[in-house]
C-alpha cells in the first residue's frame, strides 16, 4: 500500500481508514469472537466510519511479532523480517553507528521499526573479542573504565547496554560497574550469558535481561529462584542454542578456511566445553524457569555476519524459535506472548504489543490458528507495519 494522492492537486490525501473486517483477534489469553479492528495513520483507531474493508476472512489476528535478539547490518534484513511478520526488532550487538542511522525511522517505509545495543561490551582476550573483527571501542579496560563505555554508547544512541558476560570475559567488578553505570543513566542492560558460571555473575551485576541460557549445565534452583526475586527476564535463543552445540556443517568449516585464526578460536571454544554442552540443558534452562514464572522473550540472534559460524535468517528464524518454546514446555498462549506482548512490556515499548486503539498498527493476519498449533504463525496472509500493509501469502 503507497498512500493514496489527490490527482488534482497532487497533494497528500488525508490517511486512509482500514477496517479488517472478519477476524479473530488474540488478546493475550485467547482469541476473540470474529470482530472489526480499524487503522488509519499507523494506529488501532476505534472509529470505523468511512473505511475502506479489507476482509480478514475469519482469520486470526496478532499484534506484530517482536523479536528480542537480532543483529542488524543491512536494509534487505528489515524487509524479510517485516515480510514474515517480525515488525519490531531489538539489536543486541551492532558495530557501525552509520548503519544503525541508516536502519532506524523506516516506518514510514512501512518496514521493521528497530532498536539497539550498539556495540556490546568485553574485554580484550574473550571469545567474542577474537571471534569478530571487534572494535576497540567496544572493549572495557575493567570496572574504572564502565562509565567511559555506557556514556560512549548512549552517546551513539544506543536504547540499551548490552555485556557480554564469559569466561574469559569481564570480571565481576567490570560487569558490575557496567550495570550500574547503565542503570545510573536509566537504561536497561541485556546481558549475554551461554553457560552457567558467566549466568549467575549476570545475574549477581543486576542485569535486567539475560539473553541466551546456559548450555553447559542447565539452570538450577538457586538461579532459578533469584531470577524470579529480582524479576529478571529471559531471552533464550533456543534456535541459535541448538546450532552452537551441533558439529559445525562441513560449509561452514569450508568458509572458516579463510580465516584460519577465527577457525583455530571457534575450535578451541568447543574444546573447553568439551563433552559438556547440549541443546538440552539450554532447553531444560529454558522449563525451569518458565515453570517458576520467569518471563521468556522471543528472539532469535538472528544474523548475517560474514565472519559468524551460526548465522541465522531474520525473519523465518522468529517461527521456529515460538516452535522451540512450545517444545520446551510453554503453551502456545504464552508463546504467542512471548513474541508480542512480553518484549513490549520489558522493553519498554509501550505503544505496541496488544491490539487496542491507541497502539500501533503492527499486526498479523494468519489464515490459521496459532493458539491450535503454533506453525501456524508461518500462515501469514498480510502483515501491517506501522499501519502500511504488505501482501504476502504462504502456502
Ligand atoms: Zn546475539
Amino acid at each position: 500500500m503507497t498512500p493514496s494522492t489527490d490527482p488534482a492537486s497532487g497533494a497528500a490525501a488525508e490517511p486512509r481508514r482500514v477496517a479488517i473486517t472478519n477476524v479473530r483477534v488474540f488478546d493475550g489469553e485467547r482469541l476473540s469472537e470474529p470482530t472489526t479492528v480499524v487503522i488509519e495513520g499507523g494506529l488501532i483507531v476505534s472509529n470505523a466510519d468511512g473505511a475502506e474493508e479489507v476482509d480478514g476472512a475469519n482469520g486470526v489476528l496478532l499484534p506484530g511479532l517482536i523479536d528480542a535478539h537480532v543483529h542488524l547490518g543491512k536494509e534487505g534484513q528489515l524487509r524479510q523480517m517485516r515480510d514474515w511478520g517480525v515488525t519490531t526488532a531489538l539489536g543486541m550487538g551492532e558495530w557501525s553507528v552509520e548503519t544503525l542511522k541508516m536502519l532506524r525511522g523506516r516506518e514510514n517505509q512501512g518496514l521493521t521499526d528497530i532498536r539497539s545495543s550498539g556495540l556490546p561490551a568485553t574485554v580484550p582476550g574473550s571469545f567474542h573479542s577474537k571471534m569478530l573483527p571487534f572494535p576497540t571501542r567496544g572493549l572495557v579496560a575493567g570496572a574504572a573504565d564502565a562509565t567511559r563505555f555506557v556514556t560512549n554508547r548512549l552517546a551513539e544512541g544506543a536504547d540499551y547496554i548490552k555485556v557480554i558476560a564469559d569466561v574469559p570475559g569481564p570480571d565481576q567488578a567490570t560487569l558490575d560497574a557496567l550495570v550500574s553505570a547503565a542503570h545510573e543513566r536509566g537504561k536497561l542492560v541485556v546481558a549475554h550469558a551461554a553457560t552457567f558460571t558467566p549466568f549467575v555473575m549476570a545475574l549477581e551485576a543486576k542485569a535486567d535481561v539475560i539473553t541466551h541460557v546456559p548450555r553447559d549445565k542447565a539452570l538450577d534452583d538457586e538461579a532459578v529462584a533469584r531470577m524470579v526475586a529480582d524479576k529478571r527476564s529471559s531471552v533464550p535463543t533456543l534456535h541459535m542454542m541448538g546450532l552452537i552445540t551441533k558439529p559445525l556443517s562441513l560449509g561452514t568449516i569450508l568458509r572458516l578456511l579463510f580465516r584460519p585464526s577465527l577457525l583455530l578460536t571457534i575450535v578451541s571454544g568447543f574444546r573447553s566445553f568439551s563433552g559438556t554442552q547440549t541443546y538440552e540443558n539450554a532447553k531444560e534452562s529454558v522449563a525451569r524457569m518458565h515453570r517458576a514464572g520467569v518471563p521468556i522473550l522471543a528472539g532469535t540472534d538472528a544474523n548475517e555476519e560474514q565472519d559468524s559460524p551460526f548465522q541465522v535468517r531474520h525473519g523465518e528464524a522468529m517461527h521456529r524459535e515460538m516452535e522451540l518454546l512450545v517444545e520446551a514446555g510453554l503453551s502456545t498462549v504464552d508463546v504467542l506472548r512471548a513474541a508480542t506482548a512480553l518484549p513490549a512490556k520489558h522493553f519498554a515499548l509501550s505503544d505496541r504489543g496488544v491490539v487496542e486503539p491507541g497502539k500501533r498498527a503492527d499486526l498479523l493476519l494468519l489464515r490459521d490458528d496459532p493458539i491450535k498449533d503454533i506453525r501456524a504463525t508461518r500462515s501469514i496472509q498480510r502483515v501491517w507495519c506501522g499501519g502500511i500493509e504488505h501482501v504476502r501469502t504462504y502456502v
